[in-house]
């Protein structure tokens, strides 16, 4: 497989266009940002860390029957991946309150709901994306009502799978982002990656935050707990 030219670059991926018109190669970054691009900063090894906890992450699910976008892992940084026309969409899945969710309805962070909330943002940086409904999605034209139907179930038991997964590793997995999108026969599958960068994961025991919040907060040690994820995770 031959890497081609730039096609779209991200706060902290860049994606390649391939000699294969429906594969792309998909780069990781060091690059962190937070609050909608006004914290930027670079974090050690992050790059390479993501990479291979997605990779993780990716294989069981595949393995699991959730349809993904996930081909192989190339190298430290990279990974080959079905081309898929994203939905301009991030999926939210909460098991507990914390973020944004907690500042908005001033709910105390580690609350357990009764029910797994899911929500929708309108991916769209100007607008700082947004959180939206079903209706405000179909409106924009970001997916049908029959692509939500399918993205709901995927994303429910996507849920149950990565809880499964961190719970036997000691992690609490608190909240998560996830995205999908449609490959050139039109099937939906999740893409992107699932990383500390786009989940929350608390240590069980110690309630400890093994994630992004670590660079959000200023809480240090960022790079540490995105290596005791993979240590974790590759222990199983
Ligand atoms: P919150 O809405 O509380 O800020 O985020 C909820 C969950 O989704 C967290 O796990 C957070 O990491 C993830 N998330 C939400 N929006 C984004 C985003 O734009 N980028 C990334 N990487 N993660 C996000």
């Amino acid at each position: 497989m031959e890497k081609k030219e730039l096609l779209y670059e991200g706060k902290a991926k860049q994606i390649y266009a391939t000699d294969d018109a429906n594969v792309i190669i998909m780069h990781y970054k060091d690059d962190a940002t937070a609050y909608n691009g006004i914290k930027k900063a670079q974090i050690r090894d992050k790059g390479e860390l993501n990479n291979k906890i997605t990779t993780i992450i990716y294989e069981y699910l595949a393995k699991n029957n959730i349809p993904t976008h996930y081909i192989k892992t190339l190298n430290e940084r990279e990974e080959l991946c079905k081309k898929v026309k994203i939905f301009p969409l991030e999926v939210i899945v909460r098991n507990y309150i914390a973020g944004s969710m907690s500042k908005r309805l001033d709910i105390p962070e580690g609350t357990k709901p009764e029910n797994v909330i899911y929500e929708l943002c309108y991916k769209n940086d100007a607008l700082g994306d947004p959180l939206i409904n079903d209706h405000h999605a179909v409106a924009v034209k970001a997916c049908s009502y029959e692509d939500l139907k399918v993205i709901y179930d995927l994303t429910k038991r996507i849920n149950e799978l990565l809880i499964e997964l961190f719970k036997g590793v000691g992690i609490i997995l608190v909240d998560f982002k996830i995205e999908f999108g449609k490959t050139a026969d039109g099937e939906i599958v999740l893409a992107d990656e699932i990383s500390p960068d786009t989940a929350r994961l608390w240590d069980e025991k110690t309630h400890d935050k093994l994630d992004k919040d670590r660079f959000r907060r200023d809480l240090g040690h960022v790079t540490e707990a995105y290596q005791e994820i993979y240590k974790r995770l590759g222990r199983l």
